[in-house]
Parts: C-alpha cells; sequence; structure tokens
C-alpha cells in the first residue's frame, strides 16, 4: 500500500477516537453535567451539528478568528453554504427563535453535550474536533443568572475534584463599549509598529481582540492599556458588581480580570473563563468560559432578548482528571463469567448468556476460547464473583458448575437451576456487603 493510501485510512489530523477504555471518563463527565442540569432544571438540547455558515458569521462575528481561520465551511449539493458548528450558543439561540420559545416562561434554560469543530493548529488540548458542555439562560438580563450559569459551571468541576478559579471581566454594551474601543484603538494606534500583523489589523476592525493576543510584545503593550471596566455605563457597571456580590454569596472564587475578552463578537456585559494551573507547564489553562450575550437573539431576527452562557470543554476537563490521577468510578463491572469446554457446551452456553442477560445478571464470556484455563484467568481479570463452568460431562448429566472465584470452591447445580442459583448467590453477597 502507497503512504498516500495508507494515509486515507488514519485519523483525519486534528480528531480523536474515544476508546471503550476512556469511556468511563466520558460518562463520569457527562453524568455530572446532567445531574446538574436537571437540579438547576436546565432542558437538554441537541441542535444539529450543520448550520448555515450565515449563523456563525453573524453571531461569532466575521473579524473573529474563529470565523477568519477556524470554520469547516462547505458548499453542499444543494449549493447551500453549510459550517460544521465551531461552538453552541448561535445554534441554540438560532433553535430559541425559531421554534417560538420566546412563548414559554422566561427564562428559558438549556444544556447541551456535543461535538465541535474548528480548524486550530492542533496541540496539547487543542483538536479540530472536540466536546463541550454548555448551560444556557436565555430571556434575562437578571445578574443573578450570571452567576448561577457560573456556579453552575464550578460546581461541576468540584464534583470532578478540580480545583478552579474563574477569571471575570465585563465588557460592557452597545452603549459603552463602543466608547471604550475608541479609546483603545487610539491606544494601540500610538504603538502599532510594536504591534504583531494580526492586531495592526484589529486596530480598526476589533480591537477588543488585542487585548488576549498571543504574541509577547502585543500582551507586554496590553499592561498599560486602558480597561473596559474604567469605561462602563452605570447600568453595566451596577450589572457586574451585583453579579460579583452573588458570586461572594455563593463563595465562588473568582479574579477580576481585565484580559477576559473572549474570542467572541456576541459577548456584552459578564464575560469569564474558568482556569486551572496545567500540571504540565505550571501556566493557566481555560477549561471553559462565557458571558452575556445579549444582543445575540435580535441579531439573529428574534426580539431583544437577553442571555448568558457558558461552555465547558471536556477533552481539557479529562485532560486535567488524568494529569492529577483523580478517580473516576470504574465501568460497571460483570457478575459473572461464562465458561465452556467444548462444541456441545459452546451451544449451550450461546442461550444461556441470553438468558442470564435477560434476567438482568452482568455475564462475560469468551466464546471463541476453548480452554478452561484460559477463561478462568479472564474471568479473575474481569474480577467476577462467580463463573459458570458447562463441559461434557456437566452436559451428559444436565448439570453445570458455580465456582466462587474468591476461594476457588465449585458446586454441582441443575443445569436448569442455573439463573435462580446464581441470582441467589449474587443477592446473599450484596447483602453481605452493605
Ligand atoms: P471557548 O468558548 O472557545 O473558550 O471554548 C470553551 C472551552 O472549550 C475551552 O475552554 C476549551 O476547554 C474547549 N475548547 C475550545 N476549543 C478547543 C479545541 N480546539 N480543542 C479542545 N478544546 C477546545
Amino acid at each position: 500500500m502507497s503512504k498516500k493510501e495508507k494515509k486515507a485510512f488514519q485519523l483525519v489530523k486534528g480528531m480523536k477516537d474515544i476508546l471503550p477504555e476512556d469511556q468511563r471518563y466520558w460518562e463520569h463527565v457527562r453524568r455530572i453535567g446532567r445531574e446538574l442540569g436537571s437540579q438547576y432544571n436546565y432542558g437538554r438540547i441537541d441542535t444539529p451539528i450543520l448550520e448555515f455558515t450565515k449563523l456563525f458569521d453573524r453571531s461569532v462575528g466575521a473579524y473573529t478568528d474563529i470565523v477568519e481561520k477556524e470554520m469547516y465551511s462547505f458548499r453542499d449539493r444543494g449549493d447551500e453554504d453549510i459550517t460544521l458548528r465551531p461552538e453552541n450558543t448561535a445554534g441554540v439561540a438560532r433553535a430559541y427563535i425559531e421554534k417560538g420559545m420566546v412563548n414559554l416562561p422566561q427564562p428559558v434554560k438549556l444544556y447541551y453535550f456535543g461535538p465541535f469543530f474548528r480548524y486550530d493548529k492542533p496541540q496539547s488540548g487543542r483538536q479540530r474536533q472536540f466536546w463541550q458542555i454548555g448551560f444556557e439562560a436565555i430571556g434575562s438580563d437578571a445578574a443573578v443568572l450570571d452567576a448561577q450559569v457560573i456556579n453552575i459551571g464550578m460546581k461541576f468541576f468540584r464534583r470532578l475534584g478540580l480545583a478552579v478559579v474563574v477569571q471575570i471581566n465585563s465588557l460592557g454594551c452597545v452603549d459603552c463599549r463602543p466608547n471604550y474601543q475608541e479609546v483603545l484603538s487610539d491606544y494601540l494606534k500610538g504603538k502599532k509598529n510594536q504591534l504583531c500583523e494580526d492586531c495592526k489589523r484589529r486596530v480598526t476592525k476589533n480591537p477588543l481582540r488585542a487585548i488576549d493576543c498571543k504574541e509577547e510584545e502585543c500582551q507586554k503593550l496590553m499592561a498599560d492599556a486602558p480597561q473596559q471596566v474604567d469605561y462602563l455605563c452605570e447600568a453595566c457597571r451596577d450589572h457586574f458588581i451585583a453579579t460579583l456580590e452573588y458570586l461572594d454569596e455563593l463563595e465562588v472564587v473568582y479574579n477580576l480580570n481585565p484580559k477576559i475578552v473572549r474570542g467572541l463578537d456576541y459577548y456584552t456585559r459578564t464575560a469569564f473563563e474558568y482556569t486551572i494551573s496545567d500540571q504540565e507547564s505550571g501556566r493557566q489553562s481555560a477549561l471553559g468560559g462565557g458571558g452575556r450575550y445579549d444582543g445575540l437573539v435580535e441579531e439573529l431576527g428574534g426580539r431583544p432578548t437577553a442571555a448568558v452562557g457558558m461552555a465547558i470543554g471536556i477533552e481539557r476537563t479529562i485532560k486535567e482528571l488524568r494529569a492529577q490521577d483523580i478517580k473516576v468510578p470504574e465501568k460497571q463491572e460483570y457478575d459473572i463469567f461464562l465458561a465452556q469446554l467444548g462444541k456441545e457446551a459452546r451451544k449451550k452456553c450461546l442461550s444461556l448468556q441470553d438468558k442470564l442477560l435477560e434476567a438482568e445478571v452482568n455475564v462475560a464470556e469468551n466464546f471463541s476460547r476453548d480452554g478452561l484455563k484460559t477463561q478462568l484467568e479472564l474471568a479473575n481479570k474481569l474480577n467476577v464473583k462467580y463463573t459458570l463452568i458447562l463441559g461434557q460431562k456437566e452436559i451428559v448429566d444436565g448439570t453445570i458448575l458455580i465456582r466462587d472465584m474468591e476461594g476457588g470452591i465449585q458446586e454441582v447445580v441443575d443445569f436448569n437451576k442455573a439463573i435462580p442459583e446464581v441470582k441467589k448467590r449474587l443477592k446473599l453477597r450484596d447483602g453481605e456487603g452493605s
């Protein structure tokens, strides 16, 4: 096979398989997300992975990194411009408008869990397909919701055992932000020669994006730049203070951080990120983030509707769990193993397995192996409590052996009574253990 051909049968760059051995992390994280969704009354929403490209141009913003460089966009067979969703706030806002959720009691609270796509440079903690869990509260400008959404994320990390801090900022609103943008733009214009190429363009188009530029020179310049919080209008200042007071009430640990501008155009007022100090590099790594988007629903054709939300990256969260060696519940274990010796026994065991499963006994097997030793080794590895053994002699006698894997004691029971006998023993064990 040629090198080129071989490549066609490998993972696409930036993609990852989630293998059976990874699933217990995924299930654990999903379970905590589901639990929080139901406790705080956020209904699950699943929107399509594909949306019209225009949705993201309009919401995320034409001059953002995501739209300029990172979208998986293509023209479909019907000549429509389509994009694999790079984030989900836009899709959820679209569904809110399209499905008339404005007629429901407000705010409408929704959460999601799913894959997202950004054509980014793959590196540690950055993939081209990655998963997020997100929470959105649409239809209210109350600061208490900003605090609730932030708190849900904090709870999520705390339940996982991760010590996360919130970095928080306010980006102002349509009234006060332009004023700040002008001040910032003037400041940057004076230093244009020292800025990176991207920031040179940003000076007039989107100066806010220069604030969190990763280039060292730009970062140095930004340290002395004017800060948004000093240019908030009264309503935005009150909203920000109220949010912080609610967070104090909830005992959420936060840092006021003027660098949190988020990379998307739709954010207004509160913007935040959940950060953790990375075990490898010692640097702060963002596990999630969010903010208010009071103008988005209207921008997409709905009525003026205030909203707030956040999203958490699943891969980065799981990476932290692994790096810190945090235990997650083991996958559902098997109770018994079904071992068979010979062709006849295999046949009988095949239907016995079905019957055991129907009787809700978790049964493992490896029907493709013959030797008893190999099968018992496997049973040991799976940590089962009992192994049922069916050989030639047992078939002739109409019996089956039940082997207690702890003591190695084997009992002969009537083949037709195998299931109730197994259930009886498992029940007794459970009773002892509780
Ligand atoms: P964002 O809204 O872009 O800040 O994304 C929220 C979270 O999603 C981030 O804090 C990351 O944990 C995760 N995330 C974003 N982009 C990627 C990516 N390319 N690969 C892996 N995780 C990502």
